[in-house]
């Protein structure tokens, strides 16, 4: 299990604390902004032609024109959508993007689909969405229902909390405190556990429970730590993620089960931008930029 570099992460949200502005453009958890990405430093990726890809998923993309991708709306640096522009930015985004230029698809024949936690097995399932991509923890439960590539990306489950917090300083701290996490997440059912002893709140979004949390509603928020530490660099004068991270969450793209060749393409392509550098300078112009500190991919077991 990894554990978070809290003295460096510390570091840039102090740093991005001196230059937040306040006025969430969602207006739904204090100052949050959806996260800075740079979008100057982001790569371009190069759109592959001629694709030939004997998945029936990416089949009917190309007859249709768009590839249709899953993502997250609520979650500053990774997976966040500006409700004025409707643009999403962050990490994930990236990672989408990278992935559907080699399938064919430019970012402008991406078309998104937001997808709460707990719908997301269902969307790839019915085939609503081509690919999931939003801080998906790749687990034997889920692949009795989907296929995932990777992972691509290490998380894992950790606290935030207000920051004139003194209680809480990790999982087992929380016992007999209120503890927010979210429907059909993975750090919901760690939370859970008798252990702990928290009195859990579940919600649908990400935003609903870091809104409770400021308003005083609940003692906690459990998720990922790229999520909290995106809302605590966003929310600087309010929060701060606590702790060591608790669970083990591998990020995967999650594909329609069986479907061979579009899980070996993504894992290809994935492969391909970890190495050309482009996976590199996406997440230092987006998750980067909440303190969460660049690590070597893992190695892809999904393939
Ligand atoms: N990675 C965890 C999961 O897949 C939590 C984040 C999320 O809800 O997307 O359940």
């Amino acid at each position: 299990m990894k554990l978070r570099k809290t003295a460096a992460s510390a570091a840039v949200v102090l740093a991005l604390a001196a230059t937040a502005a306040c006025g969430g453009k969602d207006g739904s958890a204090g100052d949050e902004q959806g996260g800075k990405t740079d979008k100057k430093a982001l790569p371009t990726y190069k759109v592959a032609e001629n694709v030939d890809v004997d998945s029936p998923v990416v089949k009917k993309a190309q007859k249709r024109g768009t590839l249709v991708i899953g993502a997250k709306a609520d979650q500053p640096y990774l997976g966040f959508q500006d409700q004025s522009t409707k643009e999403y930015s962050g990490f994930d985004i990236e990672v989408a993007k990278m992935v559907a230029a080699d399938l064919g698809f430019s970012p402008k024949k991406i078309k998104w689909e937001t997808v709460d936690s707990n719908a997301r097995e269902q969307a790839v399932r019915k085939g609503d969405v081509d690919l999931m991509i939003g801080t998906y923890t790749i687990n034997d439960e889920r692949k009795k229902q989907i296929d995932f590539a990777g992972p691509y990306y290490d998380a894992g489950a950790s606290l935030l909390v207000r920051k004139d917090e003194k209680d809480i300083t990790g999982p087992d701290t929380v016992k007999g405190k209120k503890v927010c996490s979210i429907v059909g997440s993975t750090p919901l059912q760690t939370i859970k556990e008798s252990k702990y002893g928290a009195k859990v709140t579940e919600l649908a979004k990400y935003s609903d429970c870091v809104k409770q949390l400021i308003d005083g509603q609940v003692d906690a928020v459990t998720t990922d730590d790229a999520i909290l530490m995106g809302y605590a660099a966003d929310n600087p004068k309010k929060l701060k993620v606590v702790g060591d991270t608790f669970s083990e969450e591998p990020y995967g793209v999650g594909l329609k089960k069986g479907d061979k060749a579009l899980q070996k393409a993504v894992a290809d392509a994935l492969e391909a931008h970890q190495e050309n550098g482009d996976y590199k300078k996406a997440f230092e112009a987006t998750l980067g930029k909440s303190g969460s500190d660049f690590e070597e991919p893992p190695a892809l077991q999904e393939k």
